[in-house]
């Protein structure tokens, strides 16, 4: 068992120019340090293989994920954690929002992962006057987060900067936080010269309360964007809905190449109201009055 080996994984910021990273082993482990090898795969995660760790079996500590990785030439013990910080329960801070007139429900009793779509070097879909839909989705996620956390309900959010995070460690991150929710966020795209294809959808993968959910979210996002077509709420195979195991959904609120969608997505104040609608949304599947 990795516990054997590997007592824990920390990480600390000393400064704004290093990054600390300590792996604490069990009295007794024994490695050839030169053997180590410590990878940046993203500007918030690294992977670490563990050469040598012997044929002992392995158990997550929670953080991060574990591959064992066998080589054609029989079995060898490389150890592979892959670690993703943790993304801080409490998001940052742009402006003051309250909760006013959201649904209320008991509070200290949900979590829910907020996913924004995208980010850092893959900026997603980009629109109309260059609008990002990273940026867009991580805006709207961010005060998601603060709507949801000014009712009582912890929120975890996947990236809360311009960080690329790959898909799964999203998923792991959801699965085993145990959320009751993961909300995915995006803005759709169609190439620049269709500034006619204009609409809100939201997809689910499988189960009556993603489906719930994603129902939900539509019809909320649909009341703030007259005249953008209910493009429905409607299954997909999204790896991030896909693999989650609680329920979930992924919105797409709106084209950022449609000459409709476009400006609204632009607006500061239509994003808060954006927010607003998927927080309410959000609220009423978990109060379970939707
Ligand atoms: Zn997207």
């Amino acid at each position: 068992m990795l516990f054997r080996s590997l007592r824990e994984v920390r990480i600390g910021r000393p400064d704004s120019q290093t990054t600390r990273l300590v792996l604490e082993f069990q009295p007794g482990v024994r490695l050839d340090p030169s053997q180590l090898r410590l990878v940046g795969t993203a500007r918030d995660r690294w992977r670490m293989e563990l050469v040598g760790l012997g044929g002992r079996a392995l158990t997550p500590l929670g953080e991060g994920s574990l591959e064992s990785v066998s080589v054609a030439s029989g079995w060898r013990p490389p150890v592979i954690p892959t670690w993703t910080p943790r993304p801080s329960e409490t998001p940052i801070s742009r402006r003051p929002l309250g909760g006013e007139g959201l649904p209320e429900v008991p509070r200290g009793r949900y979590l829910v992962v907020i996913d924004p779509g995208h980010g850092g070097p893959d900026p997603g879909a980009v629109g109309i006057g260059g609008l990002r839909e990273t940026d867009v989705v991580l805006d709207v996620a961010l005060q998601v987060a603060q709507l949801l956390q000014s009712r009582g309900v912890r929120v975890l959010l996947t990236r809360t900067t311009e960080v690329d995070v790959d898909l799964p460690p999203r998923v792991s991150l959801a699965n085993q936080s145990g959320a009751d929710l993961f909300v995915s966020l995006h803005a759709n795209a169609l190439d620049i010269s269709r500034p006619d294809v204009n609409g809100i959808e939201t997809f689910y993968f499988e189960g009556s309360r993603s489906q719930r959910l994603a129902q939900a979210i539509q019809d909320q996002v649909l009341a703030i964007s007259p005249g953008s077509p209910d493009r429905g709420a409607r299954q997909g195979r999204f790896f991030v809905i896909r693999r989650t195991i609680m329920p979930a959904a992924l919105a797409e609120m709106g084209f950022v190449t449609g000459s409709l969608d476009a400006p609204r997505l632009a607006d500061p104040a239509f994003r808060r109201r954006l927010a607003v609608a998927v927080s309410t949304a959000i609220l009423r599947v978990l109060g379970g009055s939707s």
